[in-house]
């Protein structure tokens, strides 16, 4: 039996977030209570068909007289217009109707392009996460953002919109890449930060440099950093307060990303390296936090940040980050471990002096 994690949302529809290990029976239960056996659409990450297609696939869309099976290729790329679009003809052009389930199983960008999929098309069919890497488990499975890039930037198309529930199935970590486990340790380390420091209690149980092996603990930390973003989330809907903390780290990050044109790290690893950032900030404003926090998980992570930018243009390029507001930076700071709070900054001099810890450590 997994875990159950309630997220309830100023709208009036509120789903359950499971996390377990080999749950398939709960998936199908929830299936074949809730939906019509008729059909179903499967959004689903290329690598993760190639994988489970004979096992957990075929499980979960035998429940089902016809299944419409989206492909979408690995990598970032897919999260475009013209997958969406592509997509789109497909479920549309077989009949599907408004009451059609549509399973996302798949990482981030799967989520983040299924999930949009399915706000869109007939204004709305219900849907299902089943997040397969790390980073989806504890992040983006969870709290209603969906959506594509646009070659203006990225994630500047998409919606808010609920899932009906997301099932996360531990097993599937069994296949994920090592680096991307420590991708999505980015954000777990978030989380231990910015809300709860028995997730460091529990890091130092799991053997993280080797490849992931199923524990409890590793049961118990995706289900702690799910429970933080729901809390979060359900205070804030649609990102105007609290959520905003989910930001730690992220104002550094995005610049990171884009320096590095999205390629030359990942999102987590960016978050990483955004982190030693927002703490040099804090230290700057007067707050006592140790670097050790996140000194210690230094050696996981191979990222490197040499940007030909000097410290006064990567401050100006976070000006225009999605979260900047009349021109002025908000920021998120830690007063101490689990007290993050943001901060307008109108003296530029201390978040060069940030960029400077930052690049310093990561050249
Ligand atoms: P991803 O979806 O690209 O997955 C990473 C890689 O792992 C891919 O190559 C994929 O094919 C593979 N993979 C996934 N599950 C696997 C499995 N079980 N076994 C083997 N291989 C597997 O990347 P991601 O890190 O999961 O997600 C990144 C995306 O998430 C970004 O686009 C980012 O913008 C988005 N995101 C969204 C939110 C949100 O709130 N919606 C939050 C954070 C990040
Ligand atoms: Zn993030």
């Amino acid at each position: 039996m997994s875990k159950r994690i309630q997220l309830n949302t100023t709208h009036s529809d509120k789903h359950e977030i499971h996390v377990g290990y080999k749950i398939e029976d709960e998936i199908i239960q929830f299936l074949s209570s809730s939906f019509s056996r008729r059909k179903a659409v499967f959004i689903i990450d290329e690598n993760v068909f190639k994988l489970y297609e004979n096992t957990f696939i075929n499980k979960i869309s035998a429940n089902f007289d016809e299944s419409v099976v989206c492909i979408v290729p690995q990598g970032e790329s897919s999260k475009s217009v013209s997958v969406f679009s592509h997509l789109v003809g497909k479920i549309l052009s077989s009949g599907v109707e408004r009451s059609t389930p549509i399973i996302v199983i798949g990482g981030g960008v799967t989520g983040d392009l299924g999930g949009f999929i399915a706000a869109s098309c007939l204004r709305g069919m219900p849907l299902i996460h089943i997040p397969t890497s790390l980073l989806a488990m504890v992040d983006s499975s969870i709290g209603g953002k969906t959506g594509i890039n646009h070659e203006i930037g990225k994630n500047l198309i998409g919606a808010f919109y609920q899932p009906k529930a997301v099932f996360s199935d531990l097993q599937f970590l069994e296949t994920l890449p090592h680096k991307e486990i420590v991708h999505g340790l980015g954000e777990v380390i978030k989380y231990g930060m910015i809300s709860d420091r028995s997730i460091f209690d529990l890091l130092k149980k799991i053997p993280l440099k080797k490849e992931f092996s199923y524990s409890k603990e590793w049961e118990q930390l995706v289900s702690i950093c799910a429970t933080i973003k729901v809390d979060i989330v359900s205070k804030d809907f649609k990102e105007s307060g609290i959520r905003e903390i989910l930001n730690f780290g992220h104002t550094f990050a995005h610049v990171i990303e884009r320096v590095g044109n999205y390629e030359n790290c990942s999102h987590g690893e960016a978050v990483f390296m955004g982190m030693w950032g927002a703490v040099k900030l804090s230290q700057l404003l007067g707050f006592n936090i140790d670097i050790a926090n996140l000194s210690e998980f230094r050696p996981l992570f191979n990222s490197t940040f040499n940007p030909s930018e000097t410290m006064e243009e990567l401050t100006l390029m976070m000006l225009h980050d999605k979260k900047v507001k009349d021109g002025s930076i908000t920021v998120i700071i830690l007063e101490d471990v689990e007290k993050a709070r943001s901060k307008i900054l109108t003296n530029s001099a201390d978040l060069e002096k940030a960029w400077k810890f930052l690049i310093n450590e990561f050249k």
